[in-house]
């Protein structure tokens, strides 16, 4: 052994001198033995590698094919991966003429799937954040040296410097409000130029690396492994449609038709309707998949199969390398829909217990329910295999419900009907319903500021069916601020969670009396629900309202909740023998909220301008 290492070490060195000169992007950067897919499709770049041949000497491993595209500088490569193969180091052996490369490459061993991938159900409630304006953690990450945007606190349009740590050091908080699931806006690197503002996340540079502003893999994986000890789910948000156009593809593209033509295709129409429209023309469906979603986001041409193979695998990898629970895919409509559809069952396939919503902006249940699973309904026949939806007729109609009622379909009539419609949806428990979220006006500024309303439709989106997601800030009932651009209201960051805040409201000592007050009403109705059966799955079965009162009931072997929002500004009483078909097998009710009795043999009477929700005893 003495005699081989001085041999052996000067060799290493040289190998990893060449392949670090010659091959500077290896993705995915590292692989695992005995993953659920068999095949890896490795891209990469560097000068002049797709003139190169490939050979790989390692048992259980066998190239299956290599490819050349348009730019010379690339090498895809296909390995199939038997169930043989151990983690270790291969050596990728790259050949060209006399001139040698080896490109070392890791087979790491799989975690244990135990807590990781848990998926999410209407079990959950989900806390949607922007990592970007919840806490900062870390100061020394607000600017980094050689990326492009700075942090700027006086310029709500620019990053404010939260990241990872910052969510870390408050998991405690968002556990305190109930809160069981977290989806963090994306948190792979945007480094783009700053009057673009990327802090949303949405326009990806580099699709295997968080942003180091963020903090860094390891400290994302820490994260969810933290979350995860505490009996949370986290929720990766994610983007086939689109990346940003400092992306580092964009100044090589691997092949001519790697991104659509903005030239031919512009923006896209935003009209979501396209893809399920049965009358649909080719140059709306161009319009809608193939434009860019603006010019600072090149549209991905998901087609061309070596970049769709790189999107799958891009999933796979972190579900594999972070444990993630569950997928939000961002602009799920936007894409072409049979790629989805693809991407959708391979990363299902390979991780059955995680579960996937899709963003489907439109904005009626019709075309909310094409999105998920098969939808016999659907002329096409379209199989999406999306097992969730974001349910934006849901957030549509609550939020319109209480400034208009006038006609018959309007008011608290209006959430009757929406659910009168769910017969188009494969799962609607599966739905993730929402009051607001990053892209649209908080839920308090949009009902008026009015306080019962709030309370109203916080209650309503704990009791109704599917997966509630509440947006950070509406546990204190957030207003908008007036500053910044349209969205940058409502993405405000969270007082306290910057070193220099005046006041923090993660203690109770740092909010109002009011903030108090809807924190605690936010915190008694969530964890309730995280104990309630019959909130969290039980039978939906609803009355037709009348006089601005809707009551429906939440039915569980064990449990049944009757709820009735009384939209009338006078207390009322509800006459018992419309619900006899229920209220028959109980004798009292008990309020959730006040542990006030009701006699439920009788005709009672129902508070104004509440959700009340109704315990039912025998
Ligand atoms: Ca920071």
């Amino acid at each position: 052994m003495k005699n081989v290492l001085p041999l052996i070490l000067p060799f290493l060195f040289l190998t990893v001198i060449l392949s670090a000169q010659q091959v500077t992007v290896i993705d995915p950067p590292f692989w695992w033995a005995d993953m659920p897919v068999a095949e890896l499709q490795i891209q990469l770049y560097g000068e002049e590698l797709g003139y190169y041949r490939a050979s790989v000497d390692y048992e259980g491993i066998e190239i299956i094919r290599q490819i050349a595209v348009d730019s010379p500088n690339y090498l895809f490569i296909y390995l199939d991966i038997s169930k043989h193969a151990k983690p270790g180091q291969l050596n990728i052996k790259l050949t060209r003429d006399g001139n040698k490369i080896d490109v070392p490459y890791q087979l790491l061993q799989r975690e244990s799937s135990q807590g990781r991938y848990q998926g999410f159900d209407s079990k959950d409630v989900i806390y949607l954040m922007m990592p970007d304006r919840f806490a900062n953690g870390n100061p020394d990450n607000d600017s980094i040296k050689g990326m492009l945007e700075k942090a700027n606190r006086q310029d709500p349009t620019k990053r404010q410097g939260g990241d990872i740590q910052g969510v870390r050091d408050h998991l405690d908080y968002i556990q305190e409000i109930g809160m069981t699931a977290i989806w963090f806006t994306p948190i792979i690197e945007n480094d783009m130029k700053p009057e673009y503002g990327a802090y949303h996340g949405y326009a990806a540079t580099n699709l295997y690396k968080v942003d180091r502003r963020y903090g860094s893999n390891e400290e994302y994986k820490a994260l969810i492994d933290e979350v995860h000890r505490r009996g949370m789910k986290v929720i990766m948000d994610m983007i086939n449609n689109h990346i940003g156009d400092q992306h580092w593809w964009m100044k090589d593209l691997p092949t001519k038709d790697w991104v659509n033509d903005i030239e031919k295709f512009g923006t896209t129409s935003f009209r979501g309707s396209v893809a399920s429209d049965p009358y649909a023309s080719n140059y709306d469906i161009n319009k809608l998949t193939k434009g860019w979603f603006v010019p600072e986001m090149p549209d991905l041409n998901q087609n061309n199969e070596l970049l769709g193979d790189y999107l799958i695998q891009n999933t796979l990898w972190w579900i594999e390398y972070s444990g993630i629970d569950g997928i939000r895919m961002d602009t799920y409509v936007y894409p072409d829909k049979e790629f989805m559809a693809r991407w959708a069952k391979q990363v299902l396939d390979a991780y059955p217990t995680l579960n996937i919503v899709g963003e489907a902006w439109v904005n009626t249940v019709q075309m909310s329910g094409f999105w998920q699973y098969d939808d016999e309904g659907a002329s096409d026949g379209y199989q999406s295999n999306l097992p969730s939806v974001t349910d934006f007729p849901f957030a549509n109609t609550v939020r319109s419900a209480f400034n208009q009622n006038f006609g018959w379909t309007q008011g608290l009539r209006s959430l009757y009907y929406l659910f009168a419609q769910d017969a188009v949806y494969e799962n609607p428990m599966l739905n993730v319903i929402f009051l607001d979220n990053h892209d649209m006006g908080r839920i308090f500024e949009t009902l008026g500021k009015n306080k019962e309303h709030f309370k109203m439709t916080y209650a309503f989106l704990m009791t109704a069916r599917g997966i509630p997601q509440v947006y950070y800030g509406t546990e204190l009932m957030m207003e908008h601020e007036n500053r910044g651009g349209d969205d940058e209201g409502w993405r405000q960051t969270m007082p306290g969670g910057w070193p220099d805040d005046t006041r923090s409201i993660f203690t109770k000592e740092g909010r109002t009396t009011q903030e108090n007050e809807t924190f605690e009403y936010v915190k008694t109705l969530t964890k309730w629900r995280n104990t309630s059966k019959a909130a969290q799955k039980g039978k939906f079965l609803h009355f037709v309202p009348e006089e601005d009162i809707y009551v429906y009931f939440r039915i569980h072997e064990q449990q049944t909740v009757m709820v009735i929002m009384n939209n009338n500004a006078e207390a009322r009483t509800i006459g018992r023998d419309r619900f006899a078909e229920i209220l028959d097998g109980f004798t009292s009710g008990k309020n959730i909220l006040t542990k006030e009795a009701i006699n439920v043999r009788r005709n009672f009477k129902v508070p104004p301008k509440t959700t009340s929700i109704w315990e039912l005893e025998k």
